[in-house]
């Protein structure tokens, strides 16, 4: 039989219950209050983010079942196919069989949406009338105006300077949707007049735009701040793309050798490989997972696993996880999903147990694979996806150099098009790679909080 080009789950066969990567690192270090040092109660949790989201942060449980509201709007977005890049292949005359999960196939244009609809569900359950959040890139941004135009709740996104003057229309799909936006640092937050006082000509970060909404959501009645990246509850959301990639593989009596995923704080990344994962873990396999990350904002690759703060401004709880520091400030980068200082707590406990292994790679050559992908699969890519393609293809190549006949499944976590700026910047040779250097993240490690 041939393996066909795009394999579908039938809505029957979708996942009805998410499950939990943290069930799997019991041993992962707890959440501490920042002003005690004692690990966070629901309670506290509770002030700052959704009760429920709060509950599943703190949730050891294996699975957690998906509300029947939620896997009903899932069913219009899902499932996403599974692809099998037969012209990638044959472009890189490779023996490897190649596979991507994609996920940029609902309007919001990537894996945000699985988080984004859940979040806004809850929020709507506990009668809250509006949220707060940051968004980098915009992806996040926009997933959640769907979810909350869907919902009837009202939106602020603080969205990274940058991103929004190399995106104008993400801003506008977000409006569209009937969110409001705001650039971050901006003048209307103490921890923006801050940042703005520090640097006027700051082009933002992840870090600062959640201060900023975090603020927000503190100073107003029956509003909460949600996150769509690095937390636990995130993760959970995202792991529909990892069970129902691995029923789409198991159909096609396919196994993995290696699992790629992009990792900004983690979450399409922990989503896909959490059933690999666990056959790792347990011994029944030996897949080898992969985590891609910038050269410019290295959080595995050259971090240290140690708490620190979610946010600049220093409020967030505080989360072990491998990190650059709170105070480290990545340079310019394409993949704005990816600008962010720590990573996932169980992923960097996976890391630090030598279940996950990391690779930083530098924009450039993410951009040579992103085209060569585009101009074979059809698809343009996020700049964040093709830091996954990257190294898929670098594993293809290295099954040609060694005639092996590997499994590769990557994540391709979404679209590229309202990342065209970038796409020109590659294409007319004005990209740099931006690699900090040792003092650069010295500075940031300084940011770390003493315990
Ligand atoms: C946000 C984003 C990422 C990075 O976030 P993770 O939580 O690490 O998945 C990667 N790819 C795309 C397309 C994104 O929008």
């Amino acid at each position: 039989m041939k393996i066909p080009y795009k394999t579908y789950l039938s809505e029957a066969q979708l996942p009805t219950a998410w499950m939990n990567l943290r069930h799997l690192v019991p041993h992962a270090p707890p959440i501490l209050h920042p002003g005690t040092h004692a690990p966070v109660t629901l309670d506290l949790l509770s002030q700052v983010f959704v009760e429920e989201l709060a509950k599943q942060e703190l949730s050891d449980e294996k699975f957690i079942s998906i509300p029947g509201e939620v896997l009903d709007f899932y069913r219009m977005i899902r499932p996403s196919p599974l692809v099998r890049a037969y012209a990638l292949e044959k472009a890189l005359d490779t023996p490897a069989r190649i596979y991507y999960k994609f996920e940029g196939t609902n309007t919001s244009g990537s894996h945000k949406l699985n988080s984004a609809v859940p979040q806004a569900y809850y929020a709507k359950q506990q009668g809250l009338t509006s949220l707060t959040t940051e968004t980098g890139a915009g992806q996040w941004g926009t997933a959640l105006s769907m979810a909350c135009a869907f919902y009837g709740i009202a939106l602020d996104v603080y969205m990274v300077k940058i991103s929004s003057a190399q995106k104008p229309y993400r801003k506008a799909v977000m409006e569209t949707y009937g969110a409001s936006v705001t650039p971050s640092p901006s003048n209307t937050t103490q921890a923006g007049r801050n940042a703005l006082a520090e640097n006027p000509d700051s082009k933002g970060s992840l870090g600062n735009a959640i201060s900023e909404a975090l603020e927000v959501a503190a100073g107003r009645e029956n509003c909460r701040y949600v996150l769509g990246s690095v937390l636990q509850h995130v993760l959970l959301h995202q792991s529909v793309i990892g069970l129902e990639a691995r029923a789409a593989m198991d159909s096609l009596e396919e196994y993995p050798d290696i699992v790629i995923g992009c990792a900004g704080g983690g979450s399409n990344l922990g989503g896909l490989i959490v059933t690999y994962a666990e056959d790792k873990i347990k011994g029944k396999a030996s897949p080898r997972i992969l985590a891609v990350e910038p050269a410019s904002c290295p959080s595995l690759t050259r971090g240290t696993f140690a708490y620190d703060f979610g946010d600049v401004a220093k409020t967030t709880p505080l989360i072990k996880m491998y990190t650059l520091g709170s105070g480290f400030k990545p340079d310019a980068n394409h993949a704005g999903g990816l600008r962010y200082h720590g990573m996932n707590t169980a992923l960097s406990q996976l890391y630090e147990d030598g279940i996950l292994e990391a690779r930083a790679v530098p924009q450039r050559a993410v951009f040579d694979a992103a085209v060569l992908f585009a101009r074979t699969e059809g698809t343009l890519p996020a700049p964040e996806s093709a830091h996954a393609i990257r190294a898929a293809i670098d594993e293809a190549l290295a099954c040609k150099e060694s005639g092996e006949t590997k499994t590769i499944l990557f994540g391709l976590s979404g679209t590229g098009y309202f990342d065209m700026a970038a796409y020109q910047d590659y294409l007319s040779g004005a990209m740099h790679d931006n690699i900090p250097t040792d003092e650069t993240l010295a500075r940031g490690f300084a940011s770390l909080p003493k315990l």
